[in-house]
């Protein structure tokens, strides 16, 4: 088994997200940490989000997988953005003890021309900066498609990352199944072999959640446009394959595809249709 879930907005508060989740059928979710394309962030009010813990339990949800603003570059060449999007790492995690036990998901960043070498140390350095030993979430880096200057296509990429991160129990990775496929690994003929890979580069431990998305280009075309589960390059095929993988179950898996509530309520209970 598996938990199954989708993108909700916060808007109404962290109750309101574990209800609206329960109406669509999931049993996770994810949200935004903050306005996906902008930088502030509501107040958080600790009733609620004590409301949301004691209804996830009694609903036996399994881990939330928040995210980052897309606004966030931690390893963005301009010190402007680089500042801002160290800043709001920080806070974040700080906001996610009012939900604890969690998942907070990055994308590493793109880095816009400096290159990988300079990349890699910033992101970690960003990281190791907001991270502290009280916080009780484990921050993942997602695996992204390599559009423009990403960082993160490979998993390689991702180990360097790992590498430099100083609390190794507080980092994961989350397996985007749109941005891997993107990126050149091979999801539909050879998904046992793509794990194989992560498991010798990074450490199968190292993975925490998935992002569940069908793509609407062929491998390794570094695009990132996700499509529905079961109408893009993918297919539902390779889809059902990868959801009831032995080594990926009980694990979070989020649908990031282009939907609205009932479009989301159906891939739930395709998903759910295969457990
Ligand atoms: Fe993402
Ligand atoms: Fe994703
Ligand atoms: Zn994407």
């Amino acid at each position: 088994m598996i938990n199954i879930g989708c993108h909700l907005s916060s808007t109404g508060g962290f109750l309101a997200m574990g209800k609206h989740a329960t109406e669509l059928g999931a049993d996770t979710f994810a949200f935004f940490t903050r306005n996906p394309r902008g930088g502030a962030a509501k107040d958080i009010d600790p009733e609620d989000a004590k409301a949301l813990i004691s209804y996830m339990k009694d609903n036996n949800f399994g881990k939330l997988v928040a995210h980052a603003p897309y606004t966030m570059n931690v390893c963005a060449e301009k010190e402007s953005v680089r500042n801002f999007s160290w800043d709001v790492l920080s806070d974040d995690l700080d906001r996610m003890q009012y939900v604890p036990g969690n998942y907070y998901n990055l994308h590493p960043g793109s880095h816009v021309g400096q290159g990988t070498d300079i990349a890699v140390p910033m992101i970690a350095d960003a990281i190791n900066n907001a991270l502290k030993p009280e916080h009780d979430t484990i921050v993942l880096l997602e695996t992204m498609a390599g559009k423009g200057s990403e960082v993160g296509r490979t998993f390689e990429e991702i180990a360097m990352i790992i590498d430099r991160i100083e609390l190794k129990d507080k980092i994961g990775v989350c397996f985007d199944t749109c941005h891997t496929w993107d990126g050149g690994y091979d999801n539909v003929n050879d998904f046992d072999g793509v794990l194989k890979e992560f498991d010798k580069v990074i450490g199968l431990d190292r993975l925490k959640a998935v992002h569940l998305n069908d793509s609407k280009n062929d491998r390794d075309t570094h695009k990132d446009r996700h499509e529905l589960i079961g109408k893009g390059f993918l297919g539902l095929d390779a889809i059902r394959n990868i959801v009831t993988h032995p080594l990926l179950q009980g694990k979070p898996f989020i649908l990031e595809t282009p939907n609205d509530d009932p479009g989301y309520k159906d891939e739930i209970a395709l998903i759910r249709s295969w457990m």
